[in-house]
């Protein structure tokens, strides 16, 4: 009796919608488009319904051994199956440290909202921006 009770818990919880802090990524109901950057790379993404809004964070890293640390922000672009632009936004700009030698780069984070919940099949196009958005 307990074993089917746990079984309807269960299906009931399939049947409903996701819950707002699984990970779309993860799961693969959001697929993921990354345009490649010659300095940066964003090497970790995660996504979420909340309802009305898909919130994104990732994580971006630098590419280069050296130099000074690339400001720039994170263009976020969420289309449906079709390709249908659904919304779009820009992360807040943040530096990205090069690395040394021998070290792991180090992460910074970033996140966007975007003003529409992901369809089923959406796709999230990020892509690495230097500068200000509008520059
Ligand atoms: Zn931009």
């Amino acid at each position: 009796m307990r074993r089917l009770t746990a079984l309807a818990l269960g299906a009931l919880l399939l049947a409903g919608c996701a819950p707002w802090n699984t990970d779309l990524v993860r799961t693969g109901a959001v697929a993921i488009e990354r345009p490649p950057h010659d300095a940066v790379e964003i090497y970790w993404v995660s996504a979420h319904n909340d309802g009305a809004t898909t919130r994104v964070h990732g994580q971006i890293r630098s590419r280069r051994h050296n130099g000074l640390p690339i400001y720039g922000h994170v263009d976020v672009a969420l289309l449906a199956p079709s390709g249908e632009l659904l919304g779009q936004a820009a992360s807040d700009p943040v530096p990205v440290a090069p690395y040394r030698r021998g070290r792991a780069a180090p992460g910074q984070r970033f996140s966007v909202e975007l003003p529409a919940p992901p369809p089923q099949g959406a796709t999230l196009r990020l892509a690495f921006h230097a500068r200000a958005h509008d520059s």
